[in-house]
């Protein structure tokens, strides 16, 4: 993975900002994997895009992780510290690879989802609870190569609720990096809950963070010094602030 500099983060920031984020996850990786085509990138499972996408944030912003959470029932605020390793799931799967699940007299041959399949089935607007078992099936529609009960053919449509339900629940078994779960518990009330880690969010959210911030530096340092904006992202983040700290003492 290649380390990404100011000048090129900034960039992909300014590229990603107003894009979904199955979007923003491409740009970012396509940015610190050149030796990856797009499409490549964009055909990893979930899972397998999610860990380098874990592995790029420890590059960029080191292991530790620190979030604020509201606790869901006395709205306490509880703040949320992890290391990337109790992030990491085992993924033991190539991309595109054909896998099958059998369950009594079905056998499914299926892929597991990509970016490519998110961004086809994604909603204009947020669904409602009734579309997203809609997405669920569209999503299940790309990724079956093949179903059979009782060795005859059949479709996702033709699935019973019951089968496709476990089916889905088997490809978040064998893609354990796309669906992390954190353990909670709130401090003043006691209640322990389980939330979604979203690496993508998670990191958007930083790297805006961090590119609003930079990009006040390079206004107070081209102020103050006359120097260019790649001048000033081509120093390092430490040279920057000890030039910052003698302008904004
Ligand atoms: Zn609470």
């Amino acid at each position: 993975m290649q380390a990404l500099t100011a000048s090129q983060l900034l960039t992909v920031w300014e590229q990603g900002t107003s894009q979904p984020p199955v979007h923003q996850a491409l740009l970012l990786l396509a940015a610190a994997l050149p030796g990856i085509s797009l499409d490549n990138l964009a055909e990893l499972s979930i899972g397998q895009r999610d860990k380098q996408l874990l592995a790029l944030r420890e590059q960029l912003f080191g292991p530790q992780l620190t979030s604020v959470i509201a606790c869901p029932v006395c709205a306490e605020k509880l703040e949320f510290t992890c290391h990337t390793t109790d992030l990491q799931a085992q993924t033991n799967t190539q991309p595109g690879e054909t896998l099958v699940w059998r369950h009594g007299a079905y056998e499914v041959h299926f892929r597991l989802p990509n970016s490519l399949d998110l961004t086809a089935v994604a909603p204009q607007a947020r669904p409602a609870n009734d579309d997203l078992a809609v997405i669920r099936n569209q999503l299940l529609a790309r990724c079956l190569t093949s179903a059979t009960h009782h060795n005859k053919a059949v479709t996702v449509d033709q699935l019973p609720e019951t089968i496709v339900s476990k089916m889905v629940a088997h490809m978040t078994e064998v893609d354990p990096q796309a669906d992390v779960q954190v353990a909670l518990s709130c401090a003043a009330c006691g209640h322990q809950w389980s939330a979604t880690f979203d690496i993508i969010v998670f990191l958007w959210a930083e790297i805006n963070a961090w590119a609003l911030r930079t990009l006040h530096e390079v206004h107070y340092l081209a102020t103050a010094y006359g120097w260019s904006e790649a001048d000033i992202l081509a120093l390092s983040a430490w040279r920057r602030q000890t030039y910052l700290q003698l302008v904004q003492p």
